[in-house]
């Protein structure tokens, strides 16, 4: 296990014992998360080493490295994936003229291949060797691993981290890749689960975006403002993803007992919270763009 000694946003050494999750999709292992002192960042501390990562990721059905669809919550889940694909299309399209698009940790390469269709000059990057493989046969172009973010030369008008953010062990050497590969007037979109929502503090210890050791840090909207500032790279706007809500309801009432309508109810209470308490909702989009 590695121990993070200062905290990566604010360098901080003086932490809080947050809450205690478990792995409930791999491992059934528990582990800590620790809270900043200073600054209120929440990560996973001590966390597997990048070397030791792989195991935690094989279940059969980690959900966006397979096709899968056993069982009802993975159906639901691509049936919303076609919907969220064309959100994320339109998003991209309001943000710059069709161009250069890099998506880093693209997965089995929908949303890349639908951009592709759109008329978008495509880059993915994936660390799954066979999510890779299928994601290079639907996009019908190589997808690399992220060794190749050192050597890539060109410079994208968009670059999209979808649910991607939280899994990345060398966090600042990503920020300053990041930097260097966003045009001076492109976007950045980062998509991460949010810990300040209802929902996380309604499950607490089962909430399923915890979802120990593989995300690595528990984002809450002011932590990103502060991490991206760092390297002079701003927020300009923060948006909701609101079917995120019910899909880490159900399987937090999967992991806690629960049941559907639970789920339902407590997606919804979700939203409805954030409509009236700002940058709250489950899952959020960071529109960043150079200060
Ligand atoms: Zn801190």
């Amino acid at each position: 296990m590695e121990k993070i000694p200062n905290c990566l946003i604010c360098s901080s050494d003086k932490f809080i014992p947050f809450i205690r999750c478990k792995d409930y999709t791999v491992s059934q292992e528990n582990f800590e998360l620790l809270q900043c002192s200073n600054c209120n960042f929440v990560f996973t501390n001590p966390r597997p080493p990048q070397s030791q990562i792989g195991k935690y990721y094989k279940a059969e059905d980690y959900i966006s490295h397979t096709e899968t669809q056993k069982g009802f919550i993975n159906k639901l889940y691509h049936f919303a994936r076609i919907y969220t694909i064309k959100q994320k299309l339109s998003l991209i399209e309001k943000l710059s003229p069709k161009g250069n698009l890099l998506d880093i940790g693209c997965g089995t390469g929908n949303f890349l291949a639908s951009a592709k269709n759109n008329g978008w000059n495509i880059t993915g990057i994936e660390t799954d060797a066979d999510a890779r493989n299928i994601a290079h046969q639907k996009c019908s172009t190589t997808i690399f691993d992220e060794e190749q973010l050192d050597v890539l030369e060109s410079q994208f008008n968009i670059i999209t981290m979808w649910h991607v953010l939280e899994h990345v062990h060398e966090l600042k050497q990503r920020i300053s890749q990041l930097k260097r590969l966003l045009k001076p007037d492109g976007s950045l979109i980062i998509a991460v689960p949010n810990c300040a929502s209802y929902d996380a503090q309604h499950y607490k210890e089962f909430w399923a975006a915890y979802d120990v050791p593989r995300h690595l840090y528990h984002f809450k909207p002011e932590n990103i403002e502060q991490l991206f500032s760092t390297y002079g790279l701003e927020v300009t706007s923060i948006l909701p993803m609101k079917l995120d809500a019910y899909y880490v309801a159900m399987l937090s009432e999967k992991y806690k007992g629960g049941n559907f309508l639970s789920a339902i109810w407590h997606g919804f209470k979700s939203n409805w919270h954030a409509k009236f308490h700002k940058y709250t909702y489950s899952s959020q989009i960071y529109i960043i763009k150079h200060k």
